[in-house]
């Protein structure tokens, strides 16, 4: 079994490439905040605790999000490997993936890094405000929380993937198309 991690801060561009690597390589895309939006949807126990945490640009706790992903692993047996988007986002998240697989004999195999600047994230965030109906998108205040948060539990990751050899890291500003195909390499 493969596993990818797509990693960058939010407004990267991380779903729209996560689309087009299920495509081409057939993973199952495993998007942390699509599996949470989608329990706020359904007004679930865990939707609600979710929600407080994600209209402040704050992260959900690690052992929510872990447990999700534990779910989506064993669940899905048959996969031809999977894509994570928007996981791990903290070190103990990082290191909980580890042993999750570690037990089952399986590891990361790449970090594929998606890079742009603090402005362009601005800039993408609000764009993507206006297609799509995120709440977290509409609000200057939530999308400051959210680029100090990468910036404080997330960025970390990049030393504690480099140190596996694992981080590659590819410049997000261009075209879909030949980022796309850059991170085809990768592969
Ligand atoms: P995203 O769609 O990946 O930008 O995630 C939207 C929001 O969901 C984030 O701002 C967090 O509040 C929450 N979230 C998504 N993934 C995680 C994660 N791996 N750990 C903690 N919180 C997360």
């Amino acid at each position: 079994m493969r596993y990818f991690i797509l990693f960058g801060p939010p407004g990267a561009g991380k779903g729209t490439q996560a689309k087009l690597m299920v495509e081409k390589f057939e993973f199952r895309h495993v998007s942390t905040g699509d599996l949470l939006r989608r329990e706020i949807k359904n007004e679930t126990e865990l939707g609600k605790l979710a929600q407080s945490y994600i209209v402040d640009g704050q992260l959900v706790p690690d052992e929510v999000v872990v447990k999700m992903i534990k779910h989506e692993i064993v669940s899905n047996p048959d996969a031809k490997g999977f894509l994570f988007d928007g996981f791990p986002r903290t070190t103990e998240q990082a290191e909980s993936l580890d042993a999750l697989l570690g037990e089952l004999d399986h590891q990361v195999e790449k970090v594929i890094s998606i890079i742009i600047s603090d402005e362009t994230i601005k800039e993408r965030i609000k764009h993507r405000a206006t297609i799509e109906n995120r709440k977290d998108d509409a609000d200057e205040k939530i999308i400051e929380n959210r680029i100090k948060t990468y910036h404080d539990k997330t960025e970390p990751l990049i030393t504690f993937y480099k140190e596996q050899g694992k981080y590659v890291e590819i410049a997000g500003e261009g075209l879909i198309e030949e980022i796309f195909e850059e991170i085809s390499k990768h592969i």
